[in-house]
Formats: structure tokens, sequence, C-alpha cells
């Protein structure tokens, strides 16, 4: 995997304490304790569990459909389960959207939108994007973009002044509007049927592991891609040293929302007709790391970094960052 520049430029883990971090991002700590507090309304206070009148059980793997998987640890109230086949990490639970329109309306959406528009956070998103789009180009020509959980629309913010013809995706309402508002087109059809111009490139941030259906979803954009047409991703990384240490602890693992949890490997079983063309990783979550080995609260403490221990550059390179981007080419 590629030493990402985005380490050094974008993420604030390596260089400053979980306090310091937070402390310069409006109304974190009050986010966070949402965020955190949201999924308890889907907890049955008796069994501890997910409520069973709004999930559905899984009953193999839904990557590889392998039905060999051992028990991980519960969170939330969701069971999290590790594929003896695939290494895929993802919660036996889902939460059934025909009862529940946890997508269209929760307050969680909401809050991330928030977190992801304040300055100090979409400023260096910005910057994100600038580096990823050098490495796209070098592969091919990019006009029109397909964005899917576009979220609060910072990334279709930047490629609209950078002039590209960019179409977003977005199923949570407020979400979605607050994009449509800023002159954004972003649709909410279904994903595994939705029908799209054809496009260059089909960009997803943060989401995939959001998505429940990916490979039905997949083969049906995957078809609006121009030949040699790209995919991006970037992902919470399953493989990053961060949730290696951490396990349930780790923010990466949000009960009813991250139900698939994917590293480089998995990335790719999903991708299976497509070439791999790059992959980096980034974010060393060397602070939270930190916090985790002085017994301190890992995302609010102010423990030093431990770079003669750990160093952050080391942990980017062997692919253990909190972040991967990955590009692939249809074939
Ligand atoms: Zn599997």
């Amino acid at each position: 995997m590629q030493v990402s520049k985005l380490d050094e430029i974008y993420s604030l883990s390596s260089t400053l304490t979980c306090k310091e971090m937070t402390s310069k991002i409006t109304d974190y700590a009050i986010q966070s304790q949402i965020e955190n507090m949201e999924p308890s309304k889907y907890i049955d206070r008796f069994t501890g569990k997910a409520k069973n009148e709004l999930v559905i059980y899984r009953s193999k793997c839904p990557l590889c459909d392998s039905k060999q998987f051992d028990f991980l640890f519960t969170k939330q109230g969701f069971d999290h389960i590790l594929c003896n086949n695939c290494d895929l990490i993802f919660t036996l639970q889902i939460l059934d959207h025909e009862k529940i329109k946890f997508l269209e309306v929760g307050k969680e959406g909401d809050n991330y939108g928030d977190y992801k528009s304040d300055a100090v956070v979409s400023d260096r998103d910005k910057k994100k994007y600038e580096i990823v789009f050098e490495e796209l180009k070098k592969y091919s020509t990019i006009n029109k973009i397909f964005d899917f959980g576009s979220n609060a629309g910072v990334f279709l913010d930047w490629a609209k002044l950078k002039n590209y013809s960019i179409i977003g995706h977005e199923y949570h309402d407020a979400l979605r509007n607050g994009c449509i508002s800023k002159g954004h087109t972003v649709l909410n059809d279904n994903l595994e049927t939705i029908h799209l111009d054809e496009v260059d490139l089909i960009t997803c941030w943060d989401y995939i592991d959001h998505v429940l259906n990916p490979k039905t979803m997949i083969e049906n954009i995957g078809k609006y891609l121009k030949k040699d047409g790209l995919f991006f991703f970037a992902i919470n990384n399953r493989d990053s040293l961060s949730a290696r240490i951490m396990h349930e602890r780790s923010p990466i693992f949000i009960g009813p929302h991250h139900t698939m949890h994917y590293g480089i490997n998995q990335l790719n079983l999903l991708m299976k007709d497509y070439e791999l063309l790059y992959s980096e990783s980034y974010v060393s979550e060397l602070n939270w790391i930190s916090n985790w080995l002085n017994f301190k609260n890992a995302e609010f403490g102010d423990s030093s970094l431990m770079k003669d221990l750990l160093s952050p550059k080391k942990i980017c390179e062997l692919g253990m960052g909190f972040k991967v981007n990955a590009i692939y080419r249809k074939k």
C-alpha cells in the first residue's frame, strides 16, 4: 500500500492530542454524545440486544455468502461477527427498513452533517479532495461524476467549484435537502435499481459500510460507468491499528449504522470485476491509541502521542491507518 500525503496534510491524529483536536471543532463533545446515545433507541431493555421486531438476522456473510463465522462482541445491541472465509466483520442484525425509516430521518445523519460542515473539518476535506484528484486524473479523463453517500455536500461543493459535472445521492432527507438548497442535483432513488447517465467516475466517501446490499448496488451503478471509468472509495479501515487494539471501543463500530467493515482485501472482493489501480492508508489515530494505552478516555483524553513506540508513518505504510483510499478501473 502507498504512503499517503494525506496523513501529514489531512489528519490531525498524528500531531494533536485528542483533547487539542476536539477543542478545535465546534460542539464536538455534544455531537459525539448524541451519536453514542442515539442507537440506544433500538435496544430491548430486557435482552440488551437490538429489538427483535425492528431487525432482520443475517444467515450468511453478506460479502462472500459463507456460513462459517465467529462471534466477536456485541455493541449497542448489535452482534459483531467475523467471517471465517473472507475476514469481513459484519453485524448479525440489520435494521428492517420496512419497519423503521432510519436511512431517511435518523437524527445521527443530521449530526454527522453538522460535523462535516464545520470549518475546521471541511477545510481539511477540501485539501483531501485536491490530493485525491491529482491521483485520479493519472488514470482517466474526468468530467462527469456520480457521488453516493453525499452527506452534507462538502464534496459536491468542491467538485462544482472545480467545474466538474456532478450528481449526488443521499437517502437522508435533511442532508439531501441541504445539498439541494445549495444548488446541487442529489437523488434518492434505490441504488440497487437506479438509472443514471454515463459517468467517468463514481465516488463513495466514508459511506460503503452503511450499504446493506453492496454487491447488488455495485453491479447496478457500475453499468453506468464509461469503459475504463473509475470507482473511488474512501473507507473506514477494518485493518487499522486503532480498531485492532480497541475492538468494540473503536468508533468504527457503530451498531446499527456500520453493518459491514472492510479492509482492502474485502473491498477487492466486492470489486472483483474491477482492477485495483491504487490504494493508500492515512489517519494514524495515534492520539486515540495513545489515550487507550494510558488508560485515558480514548476520544477526549490528553495523553501525549507515543511516537517513540509507534510511528504514524509506519502505521500508514503498513496499511493500518484508520482510512484507506482505493481507485478501481472497470475491466
Ligand atoms: Zn465472508
